[in-house]
């Protein structure tokens, strides 16, 4: 019998998980025909969200976790998970049951047929702000123009892999991840279908403006250099201007003398130049920041324990 494992991360989900794991227990009893996984990710909640689990576990062998040492972010959360998956296939899914389990019948019928990587897109997005659409819009359209892999819009981490997306997921360790992007980054055969996604049943999303900016900048410069090219053209285009500046500027004293005039130029100009450059060091800070961070060599998340086992490094 094939073996699926529901990748579910958790961070403070105390309210969600009875409802959560009612409706994956249907799931799991209509398709009776696969062995099921339930695998959590606790990713450092604060609440008792480790003791719901544990409780869960004791009464359902086929609920396995991993508790991290604290909160790493989803994205790390998923890596763990991807460590620890024993399926033959993953489904990735958020606890707050904004993606319908229902939807994994579909996705295991085209795994079935030998799609590798099944994702949901969604038609609309849920219950949020104006401004965070308007901002995942604009952010979407400059990813997918600046980087050279298809950055898929409206698709979220929900989607299920078979097993040897999983093991080349494995490898990807860095420890600035922008997991959307590394899914496209590895390729195999990819197969979207559409749903509605829902709003979240109980709490708040644990994201906010700054958190979603640091993951567009993630999303950026972890899947492309373009804005190191950036600064370069820019630095081109502007030495180019200002020779050309200069250039007219000696033929006019020449021709017409010496005349002292243009301050509000002068000083729209190194203002201008100013602010280029400090941009231009703020991407190589960026690149070098992460340089920094991967040279140091350490793990990309700390688990403390799996199921009853205590776990740390030796
Ligand atoms: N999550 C996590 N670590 C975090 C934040 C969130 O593991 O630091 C989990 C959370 O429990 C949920 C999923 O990631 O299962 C998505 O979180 P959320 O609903 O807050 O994000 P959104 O749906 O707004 O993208
Ligand atoms: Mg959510």
């Amino acid at each position: 019998m094939k073996k699926v494992t529901l990748l579910i991360p958790v961070y403070n989900e105390e309210n969600t998980l009875p409802e959560l794991y009612k409706r994956l227990q249907e799931l799991t009893n209509c398709y009776n025909n696969y062995e099921w996984e339930i695998l959590f990710i606790n990713d450092g909640s604060n609440d008792s969200t480790l003791e719901s689990i544990r409780k869960l576990r004791k009464a359902d062998k086929n609920v396995n976790y991993v508790n991290l040492s604290r909160n790493f972010g989803k994205e790390i959360a998923m890596l763990a998970g991807f460590d620890y998956t024993t399926g033959d296939c993953c489904v990735i899914m958020d606890a707050d049951l904004q993606d319908p389990p229902e939807l994994i019948g579909k996705m295991l019928q085209y795994w079935e047929e030998g799609y590798d990587d099944i994702y949901a897109k969604r038609l609309n997005r849920g219950k949020e702000s104006w401004l965070r659409r308007q901002f995942s819009l604009i952010f979407y359209h400059i990813l997918q123009k600046i980087s050279n892999i298809d950055i898929l819009p409206n698709v979220g981490d929900f989607r299920l892999l078979d097993r040897r997306c999983v093991l080349t997921m494995r490898h990807l360790r860095e420890q600035e991840r922008y997991t959307k992007g590394l899914f496209c980054w590895i390729g195999y055969r990819k197969k979207g279908i559409e749903f509605n996604r829902g709003d979240r049943i109980t709490g708040h999303s644990s994201w906010n403006f700054f958190k979603l900016l640091n993951l567009a900048i993630e999303g950026i410069t972890s899947s492309t250099t373009s804005p190191l090219r950036i600064a370069t053209i820019c630095g081109i285009i502007f030495s180019t201007i200002s020779f050309l500046y200069a250039f007219y500027f000696i033929i006019k004293t020449l021709i017409y003398g010496d005349q002292t005039a243009g301050f509000p130029t002068l000083i729209v100009a190194i203002l201008f130049l100013g602010g280029i450059q400090l941009f231009s060091l703020g991407i190589i800070g960026e690149y070098i920041g992460r340089i920094f961070k991967e040279t140091k060599g350490r793990p990309t998340y700390i688990a403390s324990d799996y199921n009853e086992t205590k776990l740390g490094y030796d």
